[in-house]
């Protein structure tokens, strides 16, 4: 067994790391800036937790595998499961997804509740260690990472066999390894400009469905999720990229969610009763650092969104996060850690990049004619998309991709060429 590791950032991916280096290390200390609340709360240094937050059923499968018992845990404190399509609302290109269950549960619930059940069961583990209330300052060749305590108890460092860096979007690891004399990562960055704006709202707004998603298509740039939480509340966020600005006052955001080309978002936040004020978030764009690609001095990891920063509308970030996690459990040597995580990457970061590309650039987005000949990887979403209104096959098959439960080129079965072949013959005959 190897002796100590310790891990940069106490939120879901620093986390889920800790738990997959438990059966590995004597110790594991995780420190986190904040002083982490004792229940689901939110809290300053993860404050995209008052945002719709997805939990993808393959991420479900792989916090279920690290921590046993998350999912009974989770739905004991009040999240909902349910199956991610026959339970789901899927509204692309104004219309609805054909819905059918196809036995892939989802759960959902608030981000605070999530990262809650989580941290309770790597509390529990009885050669973890949390210390919160700590800044990490400064980090050594020789990974020795210098913490201070933020209600004045004085500095502290901790050397380390393994660091794991897990602290998000802003993470100094590049800079850190500037100081240090090495190169930082290649980035790849996709402006994005995503907005959000959300409120809770009483009662079971949404049937027995939990949750409502009507995303944007060429042409419109607004969204929006609806979500069942915990404690019989909905949480509506909308969305909107490239100068879209959903406003936080309850006129505007109602006008905003009027605006939206299904009704649905408008009914629920017409006839709810909102709890608090809504709060906003900006997201510039969305990052992926290649620590593949850049020479690192030994015994240093990065997981999660300090490694990659997805669109959050994909609702990708915790799933991948504990798919990495995963990965680690199995194999802590950095480079290859590092090689594997960049091929786990892959699947979600292209599809959420075909994604926006398909949309910004989409042949519909002034209205114009579809291509006549070999259409581009997001024209052929769009058209299965399009068909998936009617045929439920092809509905699955779109959702398992975007679940992460199939690789997206399970979207290039010619079983999918051929439906779409034909309904494309079909409205050429008519
Ligand atoms: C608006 C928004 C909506 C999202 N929606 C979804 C969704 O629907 N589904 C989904 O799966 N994901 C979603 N995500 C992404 C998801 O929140 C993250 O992928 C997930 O939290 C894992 O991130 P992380 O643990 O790597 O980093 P973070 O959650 O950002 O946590 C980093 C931690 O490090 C700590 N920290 C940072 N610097 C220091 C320091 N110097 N010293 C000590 N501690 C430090 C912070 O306090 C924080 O606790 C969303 C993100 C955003 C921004």
């Amino acid at each position: 067994m190897k002796q100590n590791a310790v891990v940069l950032g106490g939120s879901v991916a620093g986390l889920l790391a800790a738990a997959a280096l438990s059966p590995r290390y004597r110790m594991i200390e995780i420190v986190e800036r904040d002083v982490l609340p004792s229940g689901p709360r939110p809290r300053r240094g993860a404050p995209q937790g008052q945002h719709v937050h997805a939990l993808l059923p393959r991420g479900v499968q792989a916090i279920e595998s690290l921590l046993p018992g998350f999912t009974a845990r989770l739905t004991a404190a009040g999240a909902l499961t349910g199956d991610v399509l026959g339970n789901a609302r899927w509204y692309l290109n104004g219309l609805p997804l054909r819905r059918s269950s196809i036995g892939l549960d989802a759960v959902t619930a608030s981000r605070p509740l999530i990262e809650h059940t989580i941290r309770a069961l790597v509390r529990a583990l009885p050669n973890v260690r949390i210390t919160d209330g700590h800044d990490i300052v400064d980090l050594t060749a020789d990974r020795t990472v210098r913490i201070t305590s933020r209600n004045g108890g004085g500095s502290r460092v901790i050397p380390a066999d393994l660091v794991v860096d897990a602290t998000g979007r802003a993470s100094r690891m590049p800079q850190w390894l500037a100081d240090l004399g090495y190169a930082p990562p290649p980035e790849d960055v996709v402006p994005i400009d995503v907005r959000y704006a959300s409120r809770v709202f009483a009662g079971d707004l949404l049937g027995d469905d939990r949750v409502v998603i009507t995303a944007r298509y060429p042409g419109q740039r607004r969204s929006s999720v609806m979500q069942r939480l915990e404690g019989g509340r909905v949480l509506v966020t909308l969305a909107g990229v490239h100068g879209e600005r959903p406003p936080i006052d309850l006129e505007g955001f109602t006008g905003y969610a009027e605006s939206l080309t299904v009704p649905d978002t408008a009914t629920v936040v017409r006839s709810g009763t909102p709890l608090g004020d809504a709060v906003p978030f900006h997201f510039p764009a969305y990052v992926r650092r290649r620590y593949e690609r850049t020479e690192l001095p030994s015994g240093i990891i990065v997981i999660g969104d300090a490694a990659c920063a997805f669109n959050p509308v994909y609702g990708q970030g915790m799933s991948t996060a504990a798919m990495s996690a995963v990965t680690l459990r199995e194999d802590d040597d950095p480079v290859r850690f590092h090689a594997r995580q960049a091929e786990l990457h892959e699947a979600p970061w292209t599809l959420a990049v075909g994604a926006d590309t398909a949309l910004d650039a989409g042949p519909a987005a002034a209205g114009g004619p579809q291509p006549a000949a070999a259409p581009g990887p997001g024209e052929m979403i769009r058209r299965l998309q399009l068909a998936a209104v009617e045929d439920g096959e092809l509905a699955a098959a779109f959702i398992r991709v975007t679940s992460l439960v199939d690789p997206p080129q399970a979207l290039g079965a010619p079983w999918i060429a051929e439906r779409l072949a034909a309904r494309a013959a079909a409205s050429v005959a008519s």
